[in-house]
């Protein structure tokens, strides 16, 4: 039995090492992106849910790895956190996502012309001068303030680093709309809606899961639809797969939403060719 303890040990080490090994493997294949620029930005359109058609587009960056092919986030973010690798990486995603979408600003028709809005980490709010490179950002690209709009994570939120509000206070000033992402997932109070520099909250995906499940979650839904346009903000629903969800969400008066159902993230392109194309 000691002995199968000790092979278990073993096992447990050479699984440690073998992580460890993984993630500085990673690390530095990151480092090597960034250096080489292998990213790429895919969009998805956040809709007028009765109506179908895009106000905007969230950017979602991907990795276009030389060997493995196209990587999505949540199989780097985290390493890109904490390695600080990023910011150099956010810096590039925030620039190439308005050059994007000033460019189709330029093609598209004024009533059209559809906002950007895109996932900003809390280690890029405590980078001193985050606030001057978006105003840099938008002065390089011709965008108005008011085309932007910043989502931070709401569980990011709750270590409720004073600075970060400061700076989401003076770029809500600029005319910017700043997005509380995967809303309901971070704090257990609701009163920092009420105080706080936000314009937009995104409802996460596992409530809208959860929705059609029962008379509970609809009501935690409506709930959260309700105090939002009680306090002036705009509600986007995330991860709206069926028409089922969509009909929920409009009946209970939810004004914006993104998934599946209307699109998958689109590269610049598709982005065009889906504007133009009729939408139900
Ligand atoms: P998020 O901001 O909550 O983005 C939504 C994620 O859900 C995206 O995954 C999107 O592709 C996916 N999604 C959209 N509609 C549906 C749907 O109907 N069903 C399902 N199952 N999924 C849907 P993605 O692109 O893999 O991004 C994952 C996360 O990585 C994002 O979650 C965001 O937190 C982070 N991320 C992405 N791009 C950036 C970035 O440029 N900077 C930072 N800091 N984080 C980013
Ligand atoms: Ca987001
Ligand atoms: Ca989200
Ligand atoms: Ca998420």
């Amino acid at each position: 039995a000691k002995g199968a303890g000790k092979n278990q040990w073993r096992r447990y080490q050479a699984h440690l090492h073998n992580e460890m090994v993984e993630r500085l493997e990673l690390r530095s294949a990151l480092d090597h992106a960034v250096n080489e620029g292998h990213f790429l930005l895919h969009y998805q359109p956040i809709v007028d849910l009765p109506s179908g058609t895009a106000v905007g587009f969230e950017a979602l960056v991907r990795w276009h790895h030389p060997k493995r092919g196209v990587i999505t986030p949540d199989q780097f973010i985290e390493v890109a956190e904490e390695s600080g690798l990023i910011l150099p990486m956010g810096r590039w995603v925030l620039e190439e996502a308005l050059r994007t979408v000033a460019e189709w600003r330029r093609i598209l028709p004024p009533g059209q012309a559809p906002y950007m809005s895109v996932n900003v980490s809390v280690r890029q709010f405590r980078e001193s001068g985050f606030v001057d490179q978006v105003r840099t950002a938008l002065a390089h690209t011709g965008v108005p303030p008011e085309a932007l709009m910043l989502e931070i994570t709401e569980t990011l939120l709750v270590k409720d680093d004073e600075r970060i509000w400061t700076d989401l206070g003076v770029l809500r000033e600029m005319g910017i709309r700043i997005a509380i992402d995967d809303f309901g997932t971070g704090y257990s109070s609701l009163g920092y809606l009420r105080s706080r520099p936000i314009d937009v909250i995104k409802i996460d995906k596992t409530f809208i899961d959860d929705m059609v499940l029962g008379q509970q979650p609809m009501a935690l839904v409506s709930g959260i639809v309700s105090l939002a346009q009680s306090l002036g903000l705009t509600v986007v629903a995330e991860g709206i797969e069926d028409a089922t969800h969509r009909e929920v969400l409009v009946r209970l008066g939810c004004p914006l939403g993104q998934g599946f159902l209307f699109s998958s993230p689109l590269g610049p392109t598709e982005v065009l060719a889906w504007m133009r194309s009729p939408q139900s």
